[in-house]
């Protein structure tokens, strides 16, 4: 059952997803060639309680950690580590929950380390377009499915794999809600989009093909090719006009191009 939140519930979401917002534009900035993978969970877990919330990820299924921090070819839910130090013209991906007063907020972008390859610049800058152009169709008179549709169309015309494994989701109470909402087009048409209606649209395209792993440490997705993957994700509220990105902090939705070198 998809939840349409109430004007009282919308208004716990945007605090819920500016925290979060915050919280992974604090940790973007610190993105730099030595920081540990540990250091960026640091930095998001005190942005996240220093504002009263809770990291949702934090113990989530048994998630060890207050950020999914994922690296070049893995894809979603690396863990933090200590041993994992950045390198010059790494890609890393961010992913943050914040849960405050009984709500959540969830976001991700994917940060280059120093200097990155043209290559790995186009695959952050699709994987973002990607999201906007699914925003076109994120309004009343438009499914589930277009928002799926334009996701797929965008990333397969730059010759990108978009991942069918994972999907973004409804958010609110749970992180996790209904309705899935697929980067691909499946059968069906899926749910018609209605005001009140708070989800995480979370594009995942790969450099190569959409297959993807999981490690041995039953959480990390990796491409299964080996290549390059980038993720984005924003927290949003279907109104009757434009959607609201309820994860943007006041200073605009991240463009991690600009925060690169
Ligand atoms: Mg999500």
């Amino acid at each position: 059952m998809i939840a349409i939140k109430s004007l009282h519930e919308i208004e716990k979401m945007k605090v819920a997803g500016r925290i979060a917002g915050a919280a992974l534009r604090e940790a973007g900035r610190a993105v730099r060639p030595g920081i540990t993978t540990a250091e960026l969970d640091a930095i998001v877990r005190s942005c996240i309680e220093a504002q009263g919330a809770t990291p949702t990820f934090l113990g989530y299924g048994g998630f060890p950690a207050s950020a999914c921090v994922s690296v070049n070819e893995q894809v979603i839910h690396g863990i933090p580590s200590r041993k994992t130090v950045l390198c010059e013209g790494d890609l890393v991906k961010i992913d943050v929950g914040a849960c405050k007063d009984g709500y959540n907020g969830d976001c991700a972008a994917t940060f280059g380390v120093g200097k990155i390859s043209d290559e790995a610049r186009r695959l952050i800058r699709v994987t973002r377009e990607c999201f906007f152009e699914a925003m076109k169709v994120a309004r009343p008179g438009y499914r589930i499915s277009d928002m799926s549709s334009a996701i797929q169309t965008y990333a397969e015309a730059a010759g990108y794999g978009v991942v069918r494994k994972y999907v973004g989701h409804g958010v609110g109470a749970k992180l996790h809600e209904d309705p899935e909402v697929p980067n691909y087009r499946t059968a069906g048409k899926g749910p018609r989009l209605t005001p009140g209606m708070t989800l995480a649209v979370e594009p995942m395209i790969n450099a190569g093909t959409p297959e993807v792993l999981t490690l041995k440490d039953g959480w990390c997705v990796v491409t299964a090719d080996g290549k390059l993957s980038a993720h984005y994700e924003n927290s949003i509220l279907i109104t009757n006009g434009d959607p609201f990105i309820l994860t943007d902090n006041g200073e605009g939705t991240i463009i991690a191009e600009e925060m690169c070198e």
